[in-house]
């Protein structure tokens, strides 16, 4: 017990060995974790956390689920996380504030409104409740919005996606962190990984600056640190950018906004949270750097972008705003990959910011194929070799194909 509150996970002391080490406590590490003992059996883990559970990506997002991904490799897996959620909920036995309110993505001219059709027509395509909506079911759908003419962008129609919606990120952490210790997995905050140790080939131990651990398997999902990770401890290049992303909220308001509403083009996304504040991101400051400050251009660019799209927000005041590493890939999908160029070795990141809603099902599959050493079907297109062989995958038209600054 801590004060009056039962601690949510045990920390017992580190073990000189584990069958598995997982570096990071995000999202895509814990549920590797959870799904490691959980479906695999396999509960001699640890987690290795150098600040604390959800301090980089995992507990800064601005929590968007949805499945209205673009390409044939991404959208299965997308899918599945999104119906894996409730899931999760009844078996964590843990709240984790799935409130399906529906995405309605913005399109701002007949090239968008093409594009938007073909990402339809393939979502739709593998099964996923997507529609195409004109400018009145868009104002419908959202009555703050402005469809007027007066708009910088008018707005000229969108996708509306019923499914997707949005989850509470501390709570899919604590309940993701809960569920792993529950059978066992040993949650070490405040410990960092400092070294890989390989012989003949294969991972034998990590280095910890609480000491070494033995172990045969190690995960690297470390988000923004993951690629720098593989350098310095492999001597492995990842093609991974790592960029800011900035998000922010307002004061809380009366419900208005009953669905996400995103627009490449004002390059701006917005929800109302439960507790009554707009949440809103998108901006991705254009240049790699390891700080998670805020910027003031940022600060203005969101308050125009939302005061134009929905001018009852003009005035209201932001409360607070935050940022977190994204680790970008070139074509904007994660490296899911393993042993290679070392036996034992997996890695799991490059989620840019795409990384909150897929950490479900992406730690049900790591799992797999760390407790059985076979890549799992839907993870082969995601391997690191893909840039060698210049198979990259479009994802970026997934988001950003609609924005005026790209
Ligand atoms: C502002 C913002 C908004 C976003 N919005 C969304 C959204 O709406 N929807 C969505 O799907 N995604 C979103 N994302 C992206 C998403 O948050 C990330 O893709 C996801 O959280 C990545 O999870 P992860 O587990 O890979 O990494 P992380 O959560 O970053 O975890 C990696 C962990 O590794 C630890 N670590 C690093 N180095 C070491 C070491 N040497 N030893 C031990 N530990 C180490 C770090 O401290 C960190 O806690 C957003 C991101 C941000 C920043």
């Amino acid at each position: 017990m801590f004060g009056r509150y039962k601690r949510l996970w045990s920390s017992p002391p580190q073990r000189p060995a584990y069958d598995a080490v997982i570096i990071g406590g995000g999202l895509h590490g814990l549920s590797t974790a959870y799904f490691l003992a959980s479906r695999h059996g396999i509960r001699d883990v640890a987690v290795i956390e150098k600040r604390y559970m959800g301090f980089g990506g995992s507990g800064r997002n601005t929590a968007i689920v949805r499945a209205n991904q673009r390409t044939p490799e991404n959208l299965p897996l997308y899918k599945e996380a999104l119906e894996l959620w409730p899931v999760l909920t009844e078996e964590l036995d843990f709240n984790l504030m799935f409130y399906n309110c529906g995405n309605l993505n913005l399109a701002h001219s007949e090239a968008a409104l093409k594009a938007m059709r073909l990402q339809v027509a393939s979502a739709q395509f593998h099964g996923i409740d997507i529609r195409m909506v004109g400018p009145k079911e868009c104002k419908e759908l959202v009555p703050i919005l402005d469809i007027s003419n007066r708009l910088r962008y008018p707005i000229f129609g969108g996708m509306f996606h019923p499914a997707g919606g949005i989850l509470r990120h501390d709570a899919v952490v604590w309940g993701m962190a809960r569920g792993a210790s529950k059978l066992g997995v040993h949650i070490h905050q405040g410990t960092e990984v400092t070294g890989i140790g390989v012989q003949n080939g294969r991972v034998v131990h990590v280095d910890t600056d609480k000491g070494r651990i033995q172990t045969r398997r190690v995960l690297n999902a470390a988000g923004g640190y993951s690629a720098d990770i593989a350098f310095r401890m492999l001597g492995m290049k990842l093609p991974i950018s790592v960029l800011t992303i900035q998000a922010m909220v307002t004061q809380p308001l009366k419900p208005i906004l009953h669905h996400v509403v995103s627009s490449g083009m004002y390059h701006c996304y917005a929800n109302q949270t439960l507790k009554g504040e707009i949440a809103t991101g998108a901006h991705m400051d254009p240049w790699p750097t390891y700080t998670t400050g805020t910027t003031a251009r940022y600060i203005k660019h969101q308050a125009e972008a939302l005061g134009e799209l929905m001018p009852c927000l003009r005035g209201v005041k932001f409360m607070r705003s935050w940022s977190g590493l994204a680790d970008m890939t070139p074509d904007m999908a994660p490296i899911m990959d393993g042993n290679e160029p070392v036996r034992g070795y997996y890695m799991d990141c490059g989620w840019g910011y795409f990384g909150f809603k897929s950490s479900c099902v992406t730690g049900k599959y790591m799992a797999q194929y760390m407790a059985t050493e076979e890549c799992p079907q839907i993870l082969k297109p995601f391997a690191l070799k893909r840039f060698e062989e210049h198979r990259l995958m479009g994802e970026t038209a997934a988001l950003v194909e609609y924005s005026p600054d790209n």
